[in-house]
């Protein structure tokens, strides 16, 4: 239980973080983006709920099979790439899912990914916040971008075996000849919440994400929250790759704030066990369920990966 001091110093900490203290993005290098009006993807209904809960399954290769189903109903093209696991979680190969938009390599990699983790019992997580919400925004992500008037090749990409080590990024990466320029960004926790929390890496106005990132969620009017560190996820093995990745999460803007304090604060045993953030608490658990969901914050996300995306490849002319 917490003492009364140190929950007042609690509430001064994310006062001052609420207050901006703990906010990054700035202005990184300014380049002219057109103004048009962009039609903006549908916002997600209750029927998102349903085709999230098919997700559940008793193994990654069902989920697999379970996002090929939703592709091809959505009449996107896709391809399988195939490479070598580790016999870990009885696989010994993955399945990267690749919807390719537009011919030859890619400027813009835009992915998440789809495999669940195995809890210490032997089941597979539900994984709905963690990442079946990022597959079902990544799926409106690559129809909209499909329909729209891309100037340059996007990669949608669904991996594999991210929670046996990034095996289905690194896999991605190694095979990769990008464009001069490529970029990537990953869509990992997105299921409720009003605010954006994103990072890694220094988020000054050096880094080749953050200001757009920042300029997106300004658009949008969503708090944005850059966090030096962040969980490891798909975007490292692009980093690892001299590849500018950046990784995207929603959250609850109070719960954001709490995470940049959790993973960049210089914080007591006691402290850092009173702000683990509820997130934490919740993926790779059996708490990792359909409830967290909400169509709101699966909107959110969507409309800012698919702007950042239009912004990036409109920037690259
Ligand atoms: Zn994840």
């Amino acid at each position: 239980m917490q003492t009364r001091s140190l929950a007042r110093f609690h509430l001064l900490l994310l006062v001052l973080l609420l207050s901006g203290a703990g906010c990054t993005g700035g202005a990184a290098q300014e380049t002219a983006v057109s103004t048009a009006p962009r039609r903006l993807p549908a916002p997600f209904t209750d029927e998102a709920i349903d085709v999230a809960r098919r997700f559940v399954q008793p193994t990654n290769d069902l989920r697999l099979a379970v996002l090929e189903e939703e592709l091809q109903r959505r009449g996107l093209s896709y391809t399988l790439r195939t490479f070598s696991g580790t016999g870990a979680d009885d696989r010994t190969e993955g399945h990267n899912v690749v919807v390719g938009l537009g011919a030859g390599p890619p400027r813009i990699v835009v992915g998440g990914h789809f495999d669940a983790d195995r809890l210490d019992d032997g089941t597979l997580s539900h994984g709905l916040v963690d990442n079946a919400a990022g597959v079902l925004v990544l799926l409106r992500v690559a129809e909209t971008l499909r329909d729209a008037d891309l100037q340059g090749v996007v990669h949608v990409v669904f991996f594999d075996m991210e929670e046996l080590g990034l095996l289905g990024s690194r896999a991605y990466v190694q095979s990769l000849d990008p464009a001069p320029g490529a970029v990537m960004v990953n869509v990992d926790i997105v299921a409720y919440g009003d605010a954006l929390l994103y990072g890694p890496g220094d988020l000054s106005a050096a880094h080749p994400l953050a200001g757009r990132v920042h300029r997106v969620c300004s658009r949008h009017a969503v708090a944005c929250v850059g966090t030096p560190r962040m969980p490891p996820s798909d975007d490292r093995s692009f980093q690892r790759a001299g590849i500018p990745a950046v990784s995207l999460a929603v959250l609850p803007a109070e719960e954001a704030h709490r995470a940049w304090l959790f993973l960049n604060g210089d914080l007591s045993a006691t402290l850092r066990g009173a702000l683990t953030p509820p997130i934490l608490r919740t993926i790779h658990t059996e708490r990792d369920t359909v409830d967290k969901l909400e169509p709101e914050a699966l909107t959110r996300a969507v409309r800012i990966v698919t702007d950042l995306v239009l912004d990036l490849d409109a920037a690259a002319q």
